[in-house]
């Protein structure tokens, strides 16, 4: 096989691992380990790129800072041991600015109803009362939990990595 259907394939199956390329940003991790994502949670990755980009749609330009976590970059990270994050359902955001960041926090939060089914846990992060990240988790595909929101501080020597 050569030429074109080279180029298809290759498209096809994307990076080593399979993970389809649009979805590469949600692996992104800055320990220098492996973080490919297994099959089983490419699912997740899928229905959390398409919440962020209606956020971002409303919000602006999303940065992801972390998002999915290999069991062993979520320990490097500090993660809890259960972390959404390793199931492909949880992402680590900033927008341009700290501003616009506690802006869609605040806008999320006002209307919790509108969460039901599309965020499980909406947590802004604050360090030395500044805002760091929001920590958006989607639900198990088909289930509507009450949302989790709230805001969680911490002083600069912490580690941030721990939703
Ligand atoms: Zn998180």
């Amino acid at each position: 096989m050569g030429g074109l259907l080279a180029i298809l394939a290759a498209r096809l199956v994307g990076r080593p691992g399979g993970l389809p390329p649009e979805l590469a940003y949600l692996t992104i991790t800055s320990k220098g380990l492996s973080n490919d994502p297994p099959a089983s949670v490419w699912l997740n990755l899928r229905r959390l790129s398409a919440v962020l980009s209606s956020f971002a749609r409303h919000a602006g330009p999303i940065v992801v800072t972390s998002g999915y976590r290999s069991p062993a970059v979520n320990r490097a990270v500090g993660g809890v041991p259960d972390s959404l994050h390793m199931q492909g359902r949880a992402a680590d955001i900033q927008l341009d600015n700290p501003r616009k960041t506690q802006a869609l926090f605040d806008t999320l939060r006002s209307d919790p109803a509108v969460l039901a089914g599309v965020v499980e846990e909406l947590i802004l992060y604050l360090v030395d009362g500044s805002v760091s990240h929001l920590h958006i988790a989607i639900p198990i595909a088909g289930l509507e939990p009450t949302p989790t929101i709230q805001i969680t501080r911490r002083s600069g020597g912490q580690t941030l990595g721990d939703c």
